[in-house]
């Protein structure tokens, strides 16, 4: 089967592509492996209400929670800020990805599911890609095949370093009490989340999804008890062993927290978890990862219609480069923090922070996304 242009990977970021190469007028093939589109909930599913707007695709649906502040607790130091309106939404994240490749499908995208990319190979007249039992061919080929991208790996990227991921558990807990659903919590844990943090996203007044991740993979699975006895966690599971409280889901994953050194060969491209567009601060990628692939689609269609070199790399990183940058920096200087007297300097930013009035300058200017607006 041939194409003008194929996406591997239908999920938040290959949907968003695909559906943009469709209505620039690309052929366009996308290729999943499983038999649906998605990531199956494997993400807290909160993102800025204006990032996830500005992709297009329409949430209404799948918006299960609008969120418009946090509580940042660091052993016992909390710090509060709350803006006068929406922020961020939670949504059904597998609902998003399947609305997501639905737009796609209708825009004129062709969907081929239970199809996973084992094989890239490029040659003069651009790749074939082979799955267990066909092989397809294009002249542009878009990697969106998240973390562990076969895209990547095949056509010979230069891998994202062990140290630049971190790895997560989450848990979706029903019956469970949550005081403000409009504020997420933060959790400043060093001994459980090395070089990252823990959450919890409110979905309603009963239900959120509770998680950390780290940079100490061994680790994560045994400090998963810690996590959650922690005493703001637990303020909000209830006594160990409640018999109201569930945990009706739960997963662990990876995020990658830092674009790869090359997210472009020639007419083959990586957008998404596979090029690591991703907040290092929070670990969002859908917002930023859309954004890209949005750039990714107008270069190809250019190339098309004026034989113009596709210039992704170059674009999406003079776009959003520097402040994906900026998201790395807050990480680094985060990191450096925690490493001092097991999260003292931690707790004693938040005690500073609030006598500084950091709350105040967060409500009125914080972004998700931009980090000031
Ligand atoms: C615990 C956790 C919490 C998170 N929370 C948030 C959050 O709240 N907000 C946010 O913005 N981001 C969050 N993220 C990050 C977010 O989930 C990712 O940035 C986002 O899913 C990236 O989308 P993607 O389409 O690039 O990759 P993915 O969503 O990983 O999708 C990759 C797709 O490619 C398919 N695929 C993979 N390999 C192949 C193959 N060989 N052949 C064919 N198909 C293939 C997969 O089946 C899948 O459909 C979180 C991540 C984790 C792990």
């Amino acid at each position: 089967m041939e194409a003008k242009a194929i996406v591997v990977g239908s999920s938040a970021v290959g949907g968003v592509c695909a559906k943009a190469l469709a209505n620039h007028g690309v052929e366009t093939l996308v290729l999943e492996e499983n038999f649906k589109p998605g990531k199956f909930h494997k993400c807290s599913g909160i993102m800025s209400k204006a990032g996830l707007e500005s992709l297009g695709v329409s949430i209404k649906e799948c918006t299960l929670n609008e969120v418009r502040g946090a509580r940042v607790f660091a052993g016992g130091t909390e710090l509060k800020f709350e803006a006068s309106s929406t922020k961020g939404v939670v949504i059904d994240r597998q609902a998003y990805d399947e609305r997501c490749a639905q737009e796609a499908q209708e825009a004129g995208a062709k969907l081929v599911l239970n199809a996973r990319v084992e094989k890239v190979s490029s040659h003069d007249g651009g790749f074939t890609v082979s799955t267990p039992s066909d092989s397809f061919s294009s002249k542009v080929l878009v990697g969106c095949d998240g973390a562990n991208s076969t895209v990547a790996r095949t056509l010979g990227f230069p891998p994202i370093e062990a140290r630049d991921f971190v790895l997560a558990w989450e848990g979706e807990f029903s019956g469970c009490r949550v005081s403000d659903p409009r504020l997420v919590h933060i959790y400043l844990e060093p001994s459980i989340c090395k070089g990252f943090f823990g959450w919890l996203i409110p979905v309603s007044e009963d239900r959120a999804r509770i998680g950390f991740a780290s940079a100490d993979f061994p680790k994560v699975r045994e400090a998963k008890q810690a996590f959650l006895n922690l005493a703001p966690v637990q303020e909000v599971l209830g006594p160990t062993g409640s018999a109201s409280c569930e945990c009706v889901r739960e997963f662990n994953y990876v995020i990658p927290i830092k674009p790869r050194a090359a997210t472009q060969a020639g007419n083959a491209m990586l957008c998404g978890d596979s090029a690591g567009q991703v907040k290092a601060t929070t670990g969002g990628g859908v917002v930023f990862g859309g954004k890209c692939a949005f750039i990714a689609a107008d270069e190809i269609a250019n190339h098309f219609s004026s034989g113009t070199p596709i210039n992704y790399e170059r674009r999406w990183r003079e776009k959003y480069g520097g402040v994906l940058k900026a998201h790395n920096f807050i990480r680094a200087a985060y990191n450096f923090a925690e490493g001092f007297d097991n999260g003292s300097v931690l707790k004693a930013s938040l005690a500073v922070g609030n006598a500084i009035g950091l709350p105040g300058f967060l409500s009125a200017k914080g972004d998700m996304d931009f980090i000031v607006s």
